[in-house]
């Protein structure tokens, strides 16, 4: 390894990328390989103007092109893709439970390396996960790690380094980035986890859609807590000023005034009424388990749901609701109309999707526009979201 990232020469420099190559580099990556015909058609663009941004990038070695065989008789065409040049990515997926690790290529495959239980102290769990880094590198050595990307369950700082509150985790003000710099300047970025999931599933749904553009949407994603990614306009939106990092915190918006007790110090949070752990305690009716008794956990509620058991099925029930509720109230104060769902809850996405639905039609956006809840991955964008974050930013650097 170099002792200067090749990358790091970069870092800080104006970002001459426009809006336009970067919407080019997401759908090649989401739908790759692809012609450049294909390009121009889903992203509405002249030929000429894909041809101008793919040139310079395959000339740099980020993209290849090949010919194709195509089936049918003595069809050939070219196709765009990204190099397999040995350069790879790390995600971090620092979760409430569980820490998960993994890599992947610009072409994808993404591996997961690990899945381990997150130490509760920052330095303890930090120092893990930069030990499983270092072991990674040490692994793969002969390929170029170019960016590291640590999804966290909380706010972030203007510069995407520190975490500055994960109230399920406890965690206040940790310089994630420095923690786990390498001695090679490998930039790490850190990425609340819902805006990486957002990046995720935009781009495993760029690759199923015909267009190339996955314009306005937004992600919740559900499991300890509740978190939500917005993309507005095609890019994902942080917030603005001294704000910035924060947006999405909805799962701390007050749903019930002197409600539950939430971890942030607050009462009555949507996350406390409507996230898969909310299940448990709600099952439970929100008392401490007495001596011998166990509190299920969510897959468990779900399956005696399935079973039958009516108690698990008005528990999922009033989650729905609870949800459907918050999702109106998100829909009206962002003013998008499209909401995906992720994380444990969509476990039970047959149990809670009536009554969610039921709650938004009740609401001012039910009754005037046309809205749409989807059920997305119920694991993989935790560290596909990570790893997601970690290409992205490159992809916006380059
Ligand atoms: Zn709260």
């Amino acid at each position: 390894m170099n002792d200067t990232h090749p990358f790091r020469s970069r870092i800080g420099a104006a970002r001459h990328t426009s809006r336009r190559s970067n919407q080019l580099l997401r759908l090649i990556r989401a739908a790759q390989p692809i012609t450049r015909t294909e390009i121009a058609e889903r992203l509405s663009i002249d030929k000429s103007t894909v041809t101008e941004n793919v040139k310079p990038l395959i000339a740099d070695g980020v993209l290849t092109e090949e010919t194709q065989t195509a089936v049918g008789p003595g069809r050939r065409s070219r196709v765009v893709s990204f190099a397999e040049n040995g350069s790879y990515f790390i995600g971090v997926n620092l979760g409430v439970r569980r820490t998960q690790i993994g890599t992947s290529g610009l072409r994808g495959g993404l591996t997961e390396y690990d899945d381990l239980p997150t130490p509760r102290s920052p330095t303890a769990a930090l120092k893990k996960v930069r030990q499983r880094i270092e072991a990674i590198v040490e692994h793969m050595s002969g390929r170029r790690l170019m960016m590291i990307g640590v999804s966290v369950p909380g706010m972030t700082d203007i510069d995407r380094r520190r975490l500055i509150f994960a109230p399920n985790l406890g965690w206040q003000e940790v310089d994630i980035a420095s923690e786990l710099a390498l001695a090679s300047g490998t930039p790490v970025i850190v990425e609340n986890d819902a805006t990486a999931a957002a990046m995720y599933e935009a781009r495993l749904k760029i690759r199923e859609s015909d267009d190339g553009l996955l314009s306005n949407f937004i992600l919740i994603r559900s499991g300890t807590g509740i978190g939500v990614g917005l993309v507005i306009d095609s890019e994902v939106f942080r917030g603005g000023g001294s704000a910035r990092g924060v947006a999405g915190e909805f799962g701390h918006m007050t749903i019930v005034a002197g409600g539950k007790q939430c971890v942030c110090g607050n009462r009555g949070c949507w996350e406390m009424y409507a996230s898969a752990a909310s299940a448990a305690s709600l099952y439970m009716g929100d008392r401490p388990p007495k001596s011998g008794e166990t509190v299920p956990r969510f897959v468990e509620i779900v399956a005696r749901a399935n079973a039958g058991e009516l108690r698990s099925r008005r528990t999922l029930e009033k989650i729905g609701d609870h949800l459907g509720i918050g999702i109106a109230n998100v829909i009206m104060g962002v003013g998008i109309p499209r909401v995906v769902i992720s994380g444990r809850l969509v476990y039970a996405w047959h149990l809670i999707e009536a009554p969610m639905r039921a709650a938004i039609e009740r609401s001012i956006i039910g009754a005037t526009h046309g809205w749409s809840v989807e059920a997305g991955e119920p694991a993989g964008s935790a560290i596909g979201g990570a790893v997601e974050a970690a290409i992205e930013e490159y992809l916006n650097r380059i």
